[in-house]
């Protein structure tokens, strides 16, 4: 993947991040060892290793990079995909770190990557192939609750995030943290409530909080609220579907084009996106899906005429030759790395507004980071205090009535004397977060001419954070 869109321009998927970063070091009055302790990869592991598939043994091959650990764990997903490569995995590696610095999560950058399409294996030998990775990643020193911490990405999930945990827990049984081990587990077994939707829930966040700022909407080309965009949307997987669907049914937005593997399909007054989502699972496709044109060629549908565009798939689809016919005029980066350096110059140029990835999709791992405190407390948000709130309210109410002898709704009551639960609590705080990250990357740009897009401003947000640290504890 990065292969190929990022080769193709003589750059790779890390050279593209390190110009960017570099762009940021440029206008920033930073000494030139902080820039470069910052921009490489402390270190990274590639591990071959056979496993027995229906008798014949097939090896197979995988990385972890650990780019950052001033503060720890790191952190970062592990992808399954058929072309995955050092470069890529550690590209996304520093990607993590500027992300966790941008919405002030306290952790380091990893990422891990195997070769593999998980689409041909049963479910038990990925369980199998699973348990082995990750058994090569702790024996290393490149996983445990306190050094660094997997994650699910592209091709896993919480069942994999399961068969890990299980795989610490069997080799370190006396590790009363073992859950903290990783995060994007399934909730029965130390996962937290709305972790899996974090990453599209986020991205829904980060376009309301864009929303909220009309002088930004109106300097992009837009006005008024998300109400009515039409929204092109490219990966209809965990992120994609999330971000689509809580756009959809909850902010009124038309999503009207959805571009998957096979292809795209289009529809001007809007497409169902849990339909469409249903048609992919059983069909593993979009082809055939009715109430809509199917376009072969889908990643042209890129370029439709849309308010917003969110590539939501993977890295490098909007590259040099494609970035002059991008209609969108807000591009919400949910994938890692979906605009090459030079697409990202010239969309500049043309007023595009782009937000980055490097907060964009940071979701996923503010959730993680509230799943992985949990795991430490051994206790679910909400368990202590939720009917201790409930029974304040009701108080409340009753002080009210009394003193102003008159009766409080019962839709009213029911929204005063409601306890949050976990569900509650985290959406609460990826909200938050999600909010203050843009408002502090819409301020920096303000407060600096050099400054020109809110990707510039987030790298040097989370590099002044990042350099502030290695001056204060070293390198
Ligand atoms: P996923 O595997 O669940 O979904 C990817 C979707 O994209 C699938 O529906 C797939 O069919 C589709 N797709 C693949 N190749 C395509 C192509 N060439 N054209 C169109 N569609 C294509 O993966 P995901 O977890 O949703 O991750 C998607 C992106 O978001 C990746 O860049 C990943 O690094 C990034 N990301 C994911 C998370 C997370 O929490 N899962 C967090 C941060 C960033």
């Amino acid at each position: 993947m990065s292969d190929t869109k990022f080769a193709q321009q003589g750059m790779s998927f890390r050279q593209s991040v390190e110009h960017m970063v570099d762009h940021a070091i440029e206008i920033m009055d930073l000494d030139a060892g902080i820039g470069d302790a910052l921009k490489v990869c402390k270190s990274v592991i590639q591990v071959s290793f056979p496993v027995e598939i229906d008798g014949h043994v097939e090896i197979f091959t995988g990385w972890r990079a650990t780019h950052s650990d001033h503060r720890l764990p790191s952190k970062g997903g592990i992808r399954y995909a058929p072309i995955v490569d050092q470069d890529e995995v550690e590209a996304l590696a520093a990607l993590m770190t500027y992300k966790c610095a941008i919405v002030d999560v306290p952790f380091g950058g990893s990422k891990g990557g195997l070769i593999i399409d998980p689409k041909k294996y049963e479910r038990h030998q990925l369980e199998a192939i699973t348990r082995r990775f990750a058994r090569e990643l702790i024996g290393k020193g490149f996983m445990s609750p306190a050094k660094n911490v997997p994650a699910p990405d592209m091709g896993t999930g919480p069942q994999e995030m399961g068969w890990m945990t299980d795989t610490y827990r069997n080799l370190f049984p006396d590790d009363i943290n073992y859950m903290g081990v990783v995060t994007g587990k399934p909730v029965e077994h130390g996962g937290v409530r709305g972790r899996n939707e974090a990453t599209g829930r986020g991205v829904q966040y980060a376009l309301r909080e864009f929303f909220r700022h009309q002088d930004e909407v109106k300097s992009a080309g837009l006005e008024g609220d998300l109400g009515g965009k039409r929204v092109v949307v490219q990966g209809l997987g965990n992120v994609g579907y999330h971000a689509a669907h809580f756009l959809q049914t909850e902010d009124d937005c038309k999503i009207i084009a959805i571009i998957e593997r096979d292809g795209a399909i289009v529809n001007p007054e809007g497409l169902d996106v849990d339909n469409v989502a249903l048609y992919l699972r059983e069909t593993g496709g979009v082809e055939g899906y009715e109430d809509a044109t199917f376009q072969a060629d889908g990643s042209s549908m890129l370029e439709l005429d849309c308010d917003i565009l969110i590539p939501a798939a993977m890295e490098g689809v909007i590259t040099h030759e494609n970035a002059d016919k991008i209609k969108a005029r807000v591009i919400a980066e949910a994938a890692n790395g979906p605009v090459t350096y030079s697409a990202d110059q010239k969309l500049q140029q043309r007023g595009v507004v782009i937000i980055p990835d490097a907060y964009c999709n940071a979701g996923g791992v503010i959730v993680s980071y509230f799943e992985w405190i949990r795991n430490l407390n051994h206790v679910r948000f909400g368990r202590i205090d939720k009917r201790f709130h409930e029974a304040r309210g009701q108080k409340i109410i009753t002080a009210i009535e009394m003193a102003t002898d008159t009766k409080i709704p019962d839709w009213l009551k029911e929204s005063i004397a409601c306890g949050a639960d976990e569900f509650d609590l985290v959406r609460s705080g990826l909200d938050d977060s999600m909010r203050l990250g843009m408002q502090e990357i819409i301020e920096k740009r303000r407060s600096n001419e050099k400054i020109e897009d809110y990707r510039m401003a987030a790298y040097v947000i989370a590099i002044e954070k990042i350099a502030r640290t290695y001056r204060d504890i070293g390198y």
